[in-house]
């Protein structure tokens, strides 16, 4: 890039952007990375430097970037049509889509309902689950249950069911009231180490099960990241709990909502996490993954049950009425449907299973685990995470103003890895491409950031 030209964009983005989740202070005496290519893998920025897209560019892409096949979906759609509205028309990506997510979810999931981002999935499902209750004669069953360290989105109704102080906190005053249980955080079983995963899956039901028994007529439903909850901090949980709380919800007339917005498609090595558990939701909520993270997209799948409940006579007032205006946007769903097909013909999550496998390997093979700071190596599928603390050993913090996550976030640069923690977490979310020898060269590059931030000697 013309370097006059990369300078002007940088001042115009400070004169002109708000960054989400960003202090801009912080970009008071520094530039934001400029990208300006993608391909596969990595990304290029202004000065032609290559970095590792170990995020995904935030949990979304799966093919990597610049896929053929999926730049050719967009063309060929925009040639037929682009966005057109999806209530009172309809398009042929938009339902072919449907009837391929209808047949790779679990089952008992058959009603596809489109929106746009992951957030609104979320909202979308929990004004469902609200309205059938209300529907259904249960018109006291309004209230949700959410797991503490959960995160569903950033509008208001997915944060009244965020379990993420630092995110969440502020807006209290502004949010419907949720129970918060317990979260069945696989790290107990590293630390304390008399208990199984399948014990500390039993502690958690048992909170939840004392809440059902008190409260469960004023519940409509409970909302879960299945497995791994994200930005709580990339924490696991045992497949034993998912089981365990399918049961609850059935014998409590409780819906069971899976926000799959970050694990769906392929992330934790099955095609969707509940898959682990052998579990059917009542909802699911799709989005990230859902275009290969190429276009923004998103899904709440319902059963018949809950779709039953709304389909009346109009004078019924039964309708559901929501709707965004980039709702089933065609060219999204064409993305998704070849990304579908890519996974199909080119057996997408069976390739990556060699990749999984490497992953573990090199996690346990490099030496990072032994590092000093670093605690509660962790992975599932394509993710892996691990903790930073002052005395690894005690689990004593870092002190928040030494910011080493962000110092590790900007070490990441210098050796070729866009790496973005989570306070003092720092994981890799990769997308399904990655190879075995990818995996292996981001774990080095990794445990040399680890050594810079860290200052330990070679
Ligand atoms: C990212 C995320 C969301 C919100 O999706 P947006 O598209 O950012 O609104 C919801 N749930 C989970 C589990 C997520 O990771």
């Amino acid at each position: 890039m013309n370097p006059v030209y990369h300078k002007e964009l940088l001042l115009k983005d400070r004169t002109y952007v708000w960054h989400p989740f960003t202090q801009m202070k912080e970009y008071e005496d520094r530039h934001h990375l400029l990208i300006e290519r993608a391909q596969g893998l990595y990304l290029y920025d202004a000065d032609g430097r290559q970095y590792y897209d170990t995020v995904s560019s935030w949990w979304c892409n799966l093919h990597g970037h610049g896929h053929p096949r999926i730049k050719a979906a967009i063309a060929r759609q925009l040639d037929a049509f682009d966005h057109i509205m999806f209530s009172g028309l309809t398009h042929a990506p938009g339902i072919e889509l449907a009837e391929r997510l209808v047949q790779i979810t679990p089952t008992g999931l058959n009603k596809v309902f489109y929106s746009d981002n992951g957030s609104t999935a979320v909202e979308v499902a929990l004004k469902m689950s609200f309205q059938y209750w209300q529907q259904l004669g249960k018109p006291q069953k309004t209230k949700f249950v959410y797991l503490e360290g959960s995160y569903h989105g950033d509008t208001l109704g997915a944060v009244s069911v965020g379990g993420v102080a630092l995110y969440h906190e502020l807006f209290k005053p502004l949010l419907f009231h949720a129970h918060c249980v317990p979260a069945p955080d696989l790290r107990q079983v590293d630390r304390t180490a008399s208990r199984s995963a399948h014990e500390i899956a039993e502690i958690a039901l048992a909170h939840l099960r004392e809440l059902f028994a008190k409260e469960s007529d004023t519940i409509a439903a409970i909302i879960v990241e299945p497995m791994l909850m994200g930005a709580g901090g990339m924490i696991m949980t045992p497949a034993a709990y998912m089981q365990g709380l399918r049961e609850l919800c059935t014998a409590f007339n409780v819906h069971l909502i899976a926000d799959e917005v970050a694990t769906g498609f392929g992330r934790t090595g099955k095609m969707f996490a509940c898959e682990h558990a052998s579990v059917s939701p009542d909802l699911m909520c799709l989005s990230k993954g859902l275009t290969a993270g190429v276009m923004p997209l998103a899904a709440t799948l319902s059963t018949d049950e809950i779709y039953a409940a709304f389909y009346d006579d109009y004078a019924a007032q039964k309708t559901f009425f929501h709707g965004h205006s980039f709702t089933g946007n065609p060219v999204a769903c064409a993305v998704a449907l070849e990304s579908l097909r890519l996974f199909e013909e080119e057996h997408v999550l069976e390739q990556a299973q060699d990749t999984i496998a490497a992953l573990a390997a090199a996690l346990g093979d490099s030496g990072l685990a032994k590092l000093p700071h670093v605690a509660d190596v962790r992975q599932l599928g394509l993710v892996a995470a691990f903790d930073l603390y002052e005395d690894a050993e005690r689990r004593l913090p870092f002190r928040p103003e030494q910011r080493i996550g962000a110092a590790a976030y900007a070490a990441g640069f210098e050796e070729g890895l866009i790496l973005r923690p989570l306070g003092d977490t720092l994981y890799f979310w990769l997308p399904l491409c990655t190879t075995a020898d990818d995996v292996r060269d981001i774990v080095t590059r990794t445990i040399r950031v680890l050594r810079r931030v860290l200052r330990l000697s070679e």
